[in-house]
C-alpha cells in the first residue's frame, strides 16, 4: 500500500461511511465487488459467484465493519489496501453459506432487524441480491447510494489528480490517432491500434473504443466495424479506459480524413462553440441542466437542434457513467469536486461529430482534464 493509495483511498473513509450509513437512516451497507467496494476500501475484488462482501454497520451500532471473503481470495484481500485498514477479514469455506454467516452476525448484534433498512451496492448481481433477500427476509433492501452518493459525487483532491492522470493518458492516445486514420484501413484495425495505445499510455484496461467513420459517425455508440475508411470521411473517435488507480478516462475527438464535406465543416464549428459554451457555464451553484442548456442553445439556434439527441454529459470517477448526469430536468446544483463529461454531438445522418472533455467543477469555475486540441484535425491523404 503506497502513500498514493492512502491519499486516494484514505483509511478513515470506512469510518466516514459508517457515519453516512447512520445519517441516511440505514442499519448496514452490504457492498459486493465493484466501484462502491473499491471506493470504501481500495479493494478491487474479482466479481465471482462466490460471495465477497464488505459489511458496514451504521456508526454506534455496536458492530464493527467486516469483510467476508472466500477462503481462496483471502491472500488477495490481505494484499489489497483493504488488508491495511485494521478491518476483520472473515474467510468462508467452500461448503459454508456466506449469506447465512452475514445474517447470523447481524442478528447476533441486533443490527437490521425485521423493520430495518439495508443498503446494497447499486451494481450488486441479482444472484447475490436474491440470496441476501432469502436469508434476510425482514429488512427493506435499498440502494447503497442512499448513503454513498453524496461522498462519491464530490471528488477529493486525490481523486481529481487521478482523473487528471487519466485525462492526460487518453490525450496522449488521441495525439497518435491521426497517424492511424488512413483511407483503406478498417475501423477495426484503427480500433486495435487505439486499444494497444490505451494500455501503453498507462491504463490498466481498455473500456471502449468507438471509431465511427462516415455514416457510422451518426450513431453515437457505434463501436467498431469492418467498414473501410474513405477519403472525405469524418471519423468520431470516443475512447476510454481505467487507470491502475481505478479512475476512468473518456474523451472524444472528431477527425476528417482528407477534406470533409462543406456542410460538415459548418456544423463542426457550431459544435465546437457549443462545447466551449457548456464548459464555460460550469461553476458551483449552477444547475446541472443549465450546462446541458448551454450546449444545446447554440446548436438549436444554428438549426441543428434535432441532430443533438442525447444528454450533454455524465459524471465520471470509478465508473465511466455515474452521477451527476448533465441532462434537462436535473436541477441538482453543481459543487466543487463534481466531475463529468461535456460532450455535445451533431449527427446529421451522412456524417456526424462529437467533442468530449471531462470537466471538474472548481471553487469558482471549471477545469478540463482533457487538453488535446478541439480544432478539427484534417488528416492529409
Ligand atoms: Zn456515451
Ligand atoms: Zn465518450
Ligand atoms: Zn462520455
Amino acid at each position: 500500500v503506497t502513500t498514493k493509495d492512502t491519499a486516494l483511498y484514505p483509511p478513515e473513509r470506512l469510518k466516514t461511511v459508517a457515519d453516512a450509513v447512520r445519517e441516511s437512516g440505514l442499519d448496514v451497507l452490504l457492498l459486493t465487488p465493484g466501484p462502491d467496494l473499491r471506493y470504501v476500501t481500495g479493494y478491487e475484488a474479482m466479481p465471482l459467484e462466490r460471495l465477497t462482501c464488505l459489511v458496514v454497520p451504521a456508526a454506534d451500532s455496536g458492530l464493527d465493519p467486516f469483510l467476508v471473503v472466500p477462503r481462496l481470495e483471502l491472500p488477495a484481500a490481505q494484499a489489497s489496501p483493504a488488508g491495511a485498514l485494521g478491518l476483520e477479514l472473515v474467510p468462508w469455506e467452500e461448503t459454508d453459506d456466506p449469506y447465512l454467516l452475514i445474517a447470523g452476525r447481524l442478528a447476533k448484534a441486533g443490527v437490521a432487524t425485521a423493520d430495518g433498512r439495508i443498503g446494497v451496492s447499486d451494481r450488486m448481481w441479482a444472484l447475490t441480491l436474491l440470496s441476501f433477500r432469502d436469508r434476510l427476509p425482514g429488512p427493506q433492501l435499498v440502494l447503497a447510494s442512499v448513503a454513498l452518493r453524496g461522498m462519491r459525487i464530490r471528488k477529493s483532491a486525490a481523486e481529481v489528480t487521478a482523473l487528471r492522470e487519466a485525462g492526460a493518458a487518453i490525450d496522449r492516445v488521441h495525439a497518435q490517432v491521426p497517424g492511424w486514420l488512413r483511407p483503406g484501413r478498417t475501423e477495426r484495425e484503427v480500433g486495435a491500434d487505439i486499444a494497444e495505445a490505451i494500455v501503453a499510455e498507462g491504463h490498466a484496461r481498455v473500456d471502449f473504443t468507438i471509431v465511427a467513420s462516415g455514416p457510422n459517425a451518426a450513431s453515437p455508440h457505434h463501436e467498431l466495424s469492418g467498414r473501410v475508411i474513405e477519403a472525405g470521411d469524418a471519423v468520431v473517435v470516443d475512447i476510454g479506459g481505467t487507470m491502475p488507480s481505478g479512475y476512468c478516462s473518456d474523451c472524444t475527438r472528431t477527425y476528417a480524413v482528407g477534406r470533409p464535406p462543406a456542410e460538415f465543416a459548418v456544423y463542426y464549428q457550431v459544435l465546437k462553440d457549443a462545447q466551449e459554451a457548456a464548459c464555460r457555464a460550469v461553476k458551483p451553484g449552477i444547475a446541472a441542466e443549465q450546462v446541458d442548456a448551454a450546449a444545446r442553445e447554440p446548436i438549436t439556434r444554428a438549426g441543428f437542434g434535432e441532430y443533438f439527441f442525447h444528454r450533454t454529459g455524465h459524471g465520471i470517477g470509478l465508473e465511466t457513467h455515474e452521477d451527476p448526469y448533465i441532462v434537462a430536468g436535473n436541477t441538482e446544483p453543481l459543487a466543487p469536486g463534481m466531475a463529468f463529461s461535456v460532450e455535445p454531438g451533431i449527427y446529421t445522418g451522412p456524417h456526424g461529430a462529437r467533442i468530449e472533455d471531462i470537466v471538474v467543477c472548481t471553487d469558482d469555475g471549471f477545469e478540463r482534464v482533457n487538453n488535446v486540441t478541439r480544432e478539427l484535425i484534417v488528416v492529409d491523404v
